[in-house]
Formats: C-alpha cells, sequence, structure tokens
C-alpha cells in the first residue's frame, strides 16, 4: 500500500501503531488536518471530513486535472464506514461545476470523491456559466446563486439530500443550491464537504 500523498510504501512499524487506515503515511497524516465534525458556517450545519490544505490541493488536482480518479476515492476511506451509516437513506446532490468543464474532463470530479460511498446521486444541479469565485462581495454572491440552476427538480420532492462539495470557501455556494433545492420540499437536507478553506 503506497501513501496517496507521497507514494511512499506503508509498512514502517510507525505507520502501523498510527492507524492511519493505509491512506496517508504517517508522515503525510500529520500534515493533513482532519476535522470530521460538524460545524457552523452562516447558521448552517456542515459537516467538514479535512480543512483544505497542501496535500488536499495536490490531491484534488491530481484527480481533476491528471485523471488519477482512485486519489479522490482513496479521501474518503478513513470516513467511509461511519459515513456510509450515518447518510444511509440519502441521496447525494454534487454542487457543480461548469457543466463544458466536466464535459472536457469527462466526469464530474466531486461525484467522484463521494462515489465510494455508494449512495444514488440526482444530477439535478448544474452552473450555467463559468464564474470564479470572488463570493465575497454580495454582488457576487448574488452572481453565485444566478448561476446555478436545478432541473428535473420533481426529484427532490420528499428525500432526504446529502449535498456534497470538494472545496467550501465562504460557503455562498453550497448554501445557494440549498436555497434553490429548498424550493422542492425535500425530507431534509444535509451538508457535507471534503475541505474547508479558511479565509
Ligand atoms: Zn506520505
Amino acid at each position: 500500500m503506497r501513501c496517496l500523498n507521497c507514494k511512499i510504501n506503508i509498512i514502517t512499524f510507525i505507520d502501523f501503531i498510527y492507524k492511519s487506515q493505509k491512506v496517508f503515511c504517517y508522515r503525510c497524516n500529520k500534515k493533513l488536518f482532519v476535522i470530521n465534525d460538524i460545524k457552523i458556517i452562516k447558521n448552517e450545519k456542515v459537516h467538514i471530513l479535512y480543512l483544505y490544505s497542501k496535500i488536499l490541493k495536490k490531491i484534488i488536482f491530481d484527480l481533476k486535472v491528471n485523471n488519477d480518479l482512485k486519489a479522490g476515492v482513496n479521501l474518503i476511506t478513513p470516513f467511509k464506514k461511519q459515513l456510509i451509516n450515518k447518510y444511509k437513506n440519502y441521496f447525494i446532490i454534487t454542487a457543480p461545476s461548469y457543466y463544458l468543464s466536466d464535459f472536457k474532463r469527462g466526469f464530474n470530479h466531486t461525484k467522484i470523491i463521494f462515489k465510494s460511498l455508494n449512495l444514488p446521486v440526482l444530477d439535478v444541479c448544474y452552473k450555467n456559466k463559468q464564474y470564479k469565485q470572488s463570493e465575497q462581495s454580495i454582488n457576487g454572491r448574488r452572481k453565485i446563486f444566478d448561476t446555478i440552476s436545478i432541473s428535473y427538480g420533481s426529484l427532490i420532492t420528499g428525500k432526504n439530500i446529502l449535498l456534497v462539495d470538494d472545496v467550501m470557501t465562504t460557503g455562498n455556494t453550497l448554501l445557494s443550491i440549498k436555497h434553490k433545492i429548498l424550493k422542492f420540499k425535500p425530507k431534509n437536507i444535509k451538508l457535507l464537504v471534503l475541505s474547508k478553506k479558511i479565509i
């Protein structure tokens, strides 16, 4: 088994006793900031797995740009059992990339990251414009809200929805999606992100 980040073999004694779940070596594990807890972001409960770090940045880049699909899936591995148990009756909706970016790439990387949870995915949310996030201004937030569209919204009605994203910055994107989804009367919505940037 190789470390997901530095690719060294995880065979040393310290890795063995550290019980890193064979995803990262001891050294990389120390540089990863695992949160795996519910935090309040803008009055909303968000389940955050990691703090965004250089290591995560590299792995997400490898996934998006170098098509290293396995790397993304492995990020979930340490939490897999717990997440499956916690969200077993939920349908996943992924925060969208611009649809043309996914088309060029051939996949939606956020979907890949959460794939190992084996939850049903509702492809109902997409971004109709490429909009780089300068989410801070009110104008920016308004624009983000306007770039997100929901199609086949009736699929959402009455369901438990797990809204997921790879990197949360201010939270504006995810909260915009949540508000759009609410119109279709889901039974429940929970938010889960792979990582949160400190801003
Ligand atoms: Zn490593």
